[in-house]
């Protein structure tokens, strides 16, 4: 299996080389640039398989990074681990905005980097999911052609939006989605769904499934996600 490469976008240079280091030792093929544009310069040009990227660079910032190279079909698909730094969480939530796939909060332990590596690294990997696929998730069943879900052959109430919540959070086990995102995705036609809205259907969601209701986990000051 050919060794996967990763972009390291850091302007701290003794962070940028314990990463390296670390990601070194553990297999990967780093490569670490110290600003936004040599970053999607690269990016653009080699297609690394995962992007590590703090967020406060000079110049181009690391969420406008995350946002051009998501916005552009040859980078669009590589996974984005931010860097940010402890309790800024609005950095986080612009950054899932961004389209970022996960975070690290510096100063980090390379033991958690490299976890979460691995778990994006994987997660890229599998097969994207099909609109109208079935999915199965510990025992819930989900049939987005049907609206219909069902726990242990039981088929559970749902309305329409708390349905496309329930399918847009399962569709991507363990990725964080942030409330715009959810809003976003479940766009309701039956009546507007705001941030907080979110919450309420979320917590009805919750109710309704009973003993599985805490796999939609709370991710604190972010959004929320399907558990793994
Ligand atoms: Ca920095």
């Amino acid at each position: 299996m050919a060794t996967e490469s990763i972009l390291i976008v850091e302007d701290e240079e003794d962070i940028a080389e314990l990463l390296e280091y670390n990601l070194q030792r553990n297999g990967y093929d780093p490569v670490s640039v110290q600003s936004g544009e040599e970053g999607l310069n690269h990016a653009r040009e080699f297609t690394p398989h995962l992007i590590l990227l703090d967020l406060m660079l000079p110049g181009l910032g690391g969420i406008e990074v995350c946002r051009r190279l998501k916005a552009e079909p040859a980078t669009a698909t590589i996974p984005v681990i931010m860097l940010t730094a402890k309790g800024e969480e609005e950095d986080i939530v612009a950054g899932f905005e961004a389209g970022a796939d996960d975070y690290v909060t510096k100063p980090f332990r390379p033991k958690v980097l490299l976890a979460r590596v691995k778990a994006v690294l994987r997660r890229g990997a599998a097969r994207p999911v099909k609109e109208e696929d079935v999915l199965e998730l510990e025992g819930i069943m989900i049939h987005p052609g049907r609206h219909e879900v069902a726990i242990g052959g039981q088929s559970v109430d749902l309305t329409r939006t708390e349905f496309r919540i329930l399918h847009f959070l399962s569709s991507r086990p363990g990725w964080v989605f942030t409330r715009g995102q959810i809003v976003r995705a479940v766009h309701g036609d039956d009546y507007p769904v705001t941030g907080r809205s979110v919450d309420v259907q979320v917590a009805a969601l919750r109710r309704k499934l009973g003993e599985k209701g805490d796999m939609i986990q709370t991710v604190r000051g972010v959004g929320y996600k399907m558990g793994e």
